[in-house]
C-alpha cells in the first residue's frame, strides 16, 4: 500500500488543489491530505473549516483521507508510513522554495521521496491567496473553487 502525503495550507482548497489530488491518486493506493498549522501564518479560514471544506470537496473521491498536522512534514508523513510527498508546481517561481525544502526533507528522512505534479494549465495562475482576495472584493470565484468554499467565502465576507 503506497500512501502519499499532499501537505498545505489549503486556506481554502482551490480547484487547482483537486486537480494535484486526482493526479496524486493515480500514482498511489492512498493519499492523505494534510493541513499544516503553521503558527507563523495567519490564515483566514480556521483548521476545522479547512478541514471541513476539504472533506466535502473530496467527498467523491475514494482513498483520500483529510485531516491536520503539526510539526515536520516528514514526520508527520513517517508515522502514517508515507514513501512521499506530493507539492503541485505552477511557475517557475514555485521552483526555488520547492527545491530547498524538497532536498532538506530529503536530508532528515532518505526514504520519503518528494514528487512534483503539474496542474492542468487552467489552474497554473490559481492560488489561495488570489482567490481570498478577489472574493473580499465582492468578485465571483465560482469557477476557480469548489462549491462548498463559495458558501464559506460568502459567510467570512458577508457578500450575498
Ligand atoms: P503552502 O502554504 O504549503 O504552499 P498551499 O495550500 O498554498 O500551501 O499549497 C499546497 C500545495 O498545493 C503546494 O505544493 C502548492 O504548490 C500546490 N498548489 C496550490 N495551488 C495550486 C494550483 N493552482 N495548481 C497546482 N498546485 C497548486
Amino acid at each position: 500500500m503506497r500512501t502519499v502525503i499532499y501537505p498545505g495550507s489549503f486556506d481554502p482548497v482551490t480547484n487547482g488543489h483537486l486537480d494535484i489530488i486526482e493526479r496524486a491518486l493515480k500514482l498511489f493506493d492512498q493519499v492523505i491530505i494534510a493541513v499544516a498549522e503553521n503558527p507563523k501564518k495567519t490564515p483566514l479560514f480556521t483548521v476545522e473549516e479547512r478541514l471541513h471544506m476539504l472533506r466535502e470537496a473530496t467527498a467523491g473521491f475514494s482513498h483520500v483521507k483529510v485531516t491536520n498536522y503539526s510539526g515536520l512534514t516528514v514526520d508527520f508523513a513517517k508515522v502514517h508510513g508515507a514513501c512521499a510527498l506530493i507539492r503541485g508546481l505552477r511557475a517557475l517561481s514555485d521552483f526555488e522554495a520547492e527545491f530547498q525544502m524538497a532536498l532538506i526533507n530529503r536530508h532528515m528522512e532518505p526514504d520519503i521521496a518528494t514528487v512534483f505534479l503539474m496542474p492542468h494549465d487552467r489552474y497554473t495562475h490559481l492560488n489561495s491567496s488570489i482567490i481570498r482576495e478577489i472574493a473580499r472584493l465582492g468578485r465571483d470565484v465560482t469557477d476557480f473553487v469548489p462549491p462548498i468554499v463559495i458558501n464559506y467565502l460568502r459567510e467570512k465576507y458577508n457578500h450575498e
